[in-house]
């Protein structure tokens, strides 16, 4: 999924802080650490972060494969 704009409770915007807390995380940080030093305090906006997975690497490769069996149907 792509990541929410805002929180789905209380409104604040954390759609922009979604790739630092990754590249934080992937450096070697905590969660909880990337999560306070980005200023994400409430339990609600940190929910909304953690459990947040992009799937959309896993979809691309059947959007193609879908793409493709239309043209070839186009073609025949
Ligand atoms: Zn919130």
């Amino acid at each position: 999924m792509l990541v929410p704009v805002r929180c789905f409770s209380c409104g604040s915007v954390i759609g922009d802080k979604y790739e630092k807390f990754r590249d934080l995380v992937q450096g070697g940080m905590k969660e909880d650490e990337a999560l306070d030093k980005l200023e994400i305090k409430r339990y609600c906006c940190r929910r909304m972060v953690l459990s947040n997975f992009n799937v959309m690497d896993q979809l691309i490769p059947y959007a193609e494969s879908v793409y493709r069996l239309k043209l070839q149907q186009e073609e025949d």
